[in-house]
């Protein structure tokens, strides 16, 4: 289905738990948050409804996410009921990885298709600093069982945050020489109670980039510099995997935006960096029919607003990036 501006939305991210393992800075505050009660979260049987309706709408890709996805003692049941949906083509998850080692072959058989990874530096300090309450060796185990379960390819995300972990963004480029990794850099963006941090530490790609030639020599546009997603490909000469760079605040995509975000307390959100939002869950908890469902998600494609006002100086205050999933 087209919105109002002609794009195509397809792709689906939802959020099933506002919860963590983790407090990295720019996404969680350690302390003072309230989480949504775990019967107010939507159940497996919920989540299949939100995704038939979206799937007749025309969204074709889900992604499972947070807060952190695996912390759902019935994640592999939600994974389930996701793959049964027909026009579902394809189903991924955002985490943190720490529980892989026990889900990801249980996720893999039950139809999951592959993982990104969160990771901020590989400098031990610095992955502390940033993903509070980390533990390296968990992060690398991670890695591991995606590979071995077959989440393949694999895509890790790291946020470059000033003062943090911009002195180690060479080192998680430097992983793409002998691993077909796609390495991720992704740019600060103000939510919420952290948004300070975000305003005031940001990196940008520019200089993200600079950072890593500084120290690896130049890195290779590929695709012609086209957009891959909501990134921007590079590659190391002779590196086995990719660099990508996702640059929401220095150069915005919302002109090839094709995706919306069901929050973990089942509201329909329209733009990630927006705070509109139309509520699905008391409507489908109220015993809305599966014809209601679709026309709230239509409505959600057609009200979808064009792009966010960041260079403007506006930015989303309703919630933090753990409970809308990133
Ligand atoms: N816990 C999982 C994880 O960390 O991958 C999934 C949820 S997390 C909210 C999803 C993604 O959001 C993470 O990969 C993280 O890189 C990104 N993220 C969180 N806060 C952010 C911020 N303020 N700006 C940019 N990206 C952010
Ligand atoms: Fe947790 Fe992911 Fe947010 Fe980090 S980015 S605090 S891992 S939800």
């Amino acid at each position: 289905m087209k919105d109002s501006f002609g794009r195509e939305i397809n792709y689906l991210r939802l959020s099933i738990t506002d919860r963590c393992n983790l407090r990295c800075v720019y996404c969680m505050p350690m302390r003072g948050l309230s989480f949504v009660p775990g019967d107010e979260l939507l159940s497996p049987l919920e989540i299949e409804a939100v995704v038939r309706a979206a799937a007749e709408t025309g969204f074709r890709k889900i992604r499972l996410t947070g807060g952190e996805p695996t912390l759902r003692n019935d994640i592999v049941h939600i994974i389930e009921r996701i793959k049964s949906v027909e026009g579902i083509k394809e189903l991924t998850m955002t985490t943190n990885g720490y529980l892989l080692p026990k889900l990801a072959k249980p996720m893999a058989d039950a139809g999951l298709d592959r993982v990104n990874i969160h990771i901020d530096a590989v400098n031990h300090d610095q992955l502390l600093k940033t993903m509070r309450l980390a533990e390296p060796s968990k992060a690398w185990a991670a890695l591991a069982a995606a590979e071995e379960a077959g989440l393949t390819p694999i895509k890790l995300n790291a946020v470059v945050t000033r003062g943090y972990n911009e002195d180690d963004v060479h080192e998680l480029a430097r992983l793409t020489l002998d691993h077909p990794w796609h390495v991720r850099f992704i740019e600060l963006m103000p939510l919420g109670a952290p948004a300070g941090i975000a305003l005031d530490n940001l990196v940008s790609t520019a200089e993200t980039i600079a950072l890593i030639e500084a120290q690896l020599g130049p890195i290779f546009p590929l695709n012609g510099g086209a957009l891959d997603g909501e990134a921007r490909l590079y590659r190391l000469p002779g590196a086995e995997g990719t660099l990508g760079f996702i640059s929401p605040v220095s150069a915005p995509y919302c002109d090839d935006c094709n995706r919306m975000r069901v929050t973990a307390d089942g509201k329909i959100r329209l733009c990630l960096l927006s705070d509109q939002e139309i509520d699905f869950k008391n409507t489908l908890r109220s015993g809305a029919s599966h014809k209601d469902l679709i026309a709230l998600f239509q409505k959600a494609v057609t009200h979808k607003p064009w792009g966010h006002k960041l260079k403007e100086g506006v930015h989303p205050k309703l919630r933090t990036m753990s409970q809308i999933g990133g």
